[in-house]
């Protein structure tokens, strides 16, 4: 069985998909999604380029959009997991 590899969307480096987390969008929320269960369009991302991720608007460009979207409950979600 051959590895899902998936893109960070922040740095763009390509990984095997247990090292990344998965978001989902729901409404104009990020959310996490930790065990792949969530419905709606998801993004990769290293953990770690949370941070850029937010700066570069890396999120609105892995759903499409230029909305502003709310990353809290993922900055949250993150903090709580330091
Ligand atoms: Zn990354």
């Amino acid at each position: 069985m051959p590895i899902p590899i998936r893109s960070c969307i922040a740095c763009r480096k390509r990984e095997n998909f247990s090292e990344l987390l998965r978001v989902v969008r729901i409404g104009n929320q990020v959310l996490p999604d930790e065990d792949h269960r969530k419905f709606g369009r998801g993004a990769w991302l290293h953990r770690s380029c949370f941070d850029v991720a937010k700066e570069r608007r890396s999120f609105q460009r892995a759903f499409r959009t230029d909305e502003n979207l709310s990353t809290d409950p993922l900055e949250k979600f993150l903090t709580n997991k330091l």
